[in-house]
């Protein structure tokens, strides 16, 4: 796991086994917010260990940045913690969430120590403020790429953890194409240091405006190309002719998954069209 300091009691956490996935944590004199947790237990338990042992505080908060299993099944290493997420997350995470773990309990056996924890705190509209320290974490919706996603922002440092509402390459399967541009453009506007992507990276002030474009460039190259074939019958087939480079992403992000992010993307979108 890679970890970094992003500004004065403020962590990141990057995954080295899946997906490059990413988790925060921010500090204050007599507890700590963790924002995320990652995808297998060894590595949120060395999360933990480094805020107990190296920073010698206690955990309070867990946010979920979205319901996903990457974000949201390390909560359990969190026993004396609340966990907040939004309103929907606790909703998914409960439907789906719950049923997808005990099926993947009997595949992998790391994930026997791992129980679900719901959010205790969620939130519907508008934003939650947390105080930690001196500084203030505004927790917001950023729908898009799941239909539950909150960004976090740490206002005094304009520093934001954006979950996978911004990624190296979008993937809205099981959100909306409409509502991950939206809450792109809205990420463009708070004037921010650093955006924390839920995987890969993280894009520092001088990348912003261009990875802005590039997000919302592909998002609306998906939507036209696969309109441009929905109505043909052989479509299905067809999706496999969109490159991902002809949408104006590399395939080389997040270790080579761009492609088949892209290709599931494309999918989604034609199945989507078709309804
Ligand atoms: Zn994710």
């Amino acid at each position: 796991m890679h970890r970094e300091r992003v500004s004065e009691n403020v962590f990141w956490f990057q995954s080295e086994v899946y997906a490059q996935v990413t988790a925060g944590v921010v500090v204050g004199p007599q507890w700590a917010v963790v924002i995320d947790t990652l995808a297998l237990p060894d590595e949120t338990l060395s999360i933990r260990e480094f805020i107990e042992h190296e920073l010698s505080v206690p955990v309070r908060y867990v946010i979920n940045t979205h319901y996903h299993a990457d974000h949201t099944w390390g909560n359990c290493f969190f026993p004396g913690a609340t966990v907040v997420a939004h309103a929907n997350c606790r909703k998914l995470l409960e439907e789906y969430g719950m049923p997808s773990f005990e099926a993947a309990k009997k595949q992998n056996l790391a994930l026997r120590q791992v129980k679900i924890v719901l959010p205790q705190m969620t939130f519907i509209d508008g934003d939650m403020t947390l105080r930690v320290g001196k500084k203030n974490l505004i927790l917001s919706s950023a729908f898009g790429h799941s239909n539950d996603g909150i960004s976090v922002l740490v206002e005094e440092d304009r520093i934001l953890f954006a979950g996978d509402s911004f990624l190296p390459v979008p993937h809205v399967v099981d959100g909306d194409v409409d509502d991950n541009i939206a809450s792109i453009k809205q990420i463009a506007k708070l004037g921010l240091e650093n955006i924390v992507q839920g995987h890969g990276d993280i894009i520092l002030r001088g990348e912003i405006d261009a990875a802005v474009k590039e997000n919302v460039n592909y998002l609306n190259a998906i939507k036209k190309s696969v309109r441009g074939i929905s109505k043909r019958k052989n479509a299905s087939e067809l999706l496999e002719d969109i490159k991902i480079e002809n949408c104006g992403k590399s395939r080389v992000y997040l270790g080579g998954l761009a492609e088949t992010l892209h290709q599931s993307n494309l999918k989604s979108l034609l199945y989507k069209m078709a309804q």
